[in-house]
């Protein structure tokens, strides 16, 4: 990872535009300080791609959208899995770059995010072929590759790049229920407790309509046994199995199966920064 870091910031200097991406139902989470301080520092422009926006919820994601568009920032809302999504994306970037954008000085563009936010799903809708591996698992580009995307524009694909620490529990549990951090570096338990608070609080409509399970009065832990029970979930002996309930729970998110959720929102997230006595949504 020490060595991606490095290997990125020397490549800043080569590139005229950063696409980053984040994940659109937890951007704030899902940005890396990093990636913004090497590209000031280089003073270049930023595509800011708030992907995967088909499962956030379109109400937060223009929240987003207003929050981020600023200067030399243009956010946008995708979906990398949508080709007419994904042909805007060099046009918008060459706006970031007007002196640019042609066959002798083509746009270097560098894709760049956290891992499993859907860099690699991007870079083979552009080519239109495989050429970078895609899978529902962190961290599987290893290494820069560079593409010829056109006569005008070019694609520098990077390894996921994560942040030396993550200062706030919140932001770990939003990663891990997301599935951007990987399965061996948390508990189902916790993680689905968290997730199952969250969506009391943000989308108890989902929850009635898509777990078929009553929210009213209840918290995540509750919700986790309900659906245990519901499901017929039980461990040897007839106890509900509460950790497979969990990571139903979780990849009912993670698919769209609930619908579409945003863990966080410009406004929840202020709250959260503002103070650890403040809790990390509302
Ligand atoms: P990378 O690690 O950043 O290169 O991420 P990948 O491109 O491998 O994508 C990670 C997972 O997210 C894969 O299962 C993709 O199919 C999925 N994915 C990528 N973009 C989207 C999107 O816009 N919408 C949805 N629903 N899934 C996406």
């Amino acid at each position: 990872m020490a060595a991606a870091r490095k290997k990125a910031a020397e490549t800043m200097a080569k590139i005229d535009v950063v696409v980053e991406l984040l994940d659109a139902r937890l951007p704030g989470a899902s940005s890396n300080s990093l990636i913004e301080r090497l590209r000031q520092a280089r003073q270049r422009p930023c595509l800011r791609i708030l992907n995967k926006a088909d499962l956030a919820d379109p109400e937060a994601t223009s929240a987003w959208l207003r929050h981020y568009s600023s200067g030399d920032v243009r956010a946008v809302a995708l979906s990398c899995k949508k080709p007419d999504d994904v042909a805007k994306v060099p046009h918008l970037a060459a706006t970031l770059a007007p002196h640019r954008d042609s066959a002798l000085k083509p746009v270097r563009m560098m894709v760049m995010g956290m891992p499993n936010v859907g860099k690699s799903t991007l870079i083979n809708a552009l080519l239109k072929r495989k050429a970078a591996k895609t899978g529902d698992e962190p961290a599987i580009t290893r290494q820069q590759s560079r593409f010829q995307l056109d006569d005008r524009s070019e694609l520098i694909d990077t390894p996921g790049l994560m942040p030396t620490a993550i200062r706030h529990a919140s932001d770990g549990l939003m990663l891990a229920a997301s599935h951007i951090i990987g399965a061996d570096a948390y508990i189902d338990e916790e993680v689905g407790t968290f997730l199952a608070d969250i969506l009391l609080r943000r989308s108890p409509a989902l929850i009635r309509t898509r777990s078929e399970v009553e929210p009213g009065g209840m918290d995540g832990y509750r919700l986790i046994s309900e659906i245990a029970a519901k499901r017929g979930y039980l461990r040897k002996g007839g106890k509900p199995d509460y950790e497979k309930a969990a990571r139903a729970l979780m990849q009912d998110y993670r698919s769209g199966l609930l619908g579409r959720i945003s863990l966080e929102t410009p406004q929840t997230r202020a709250i959260m920064l503002s103070g650890d006595a403040a809790p990390p949504v509302s």
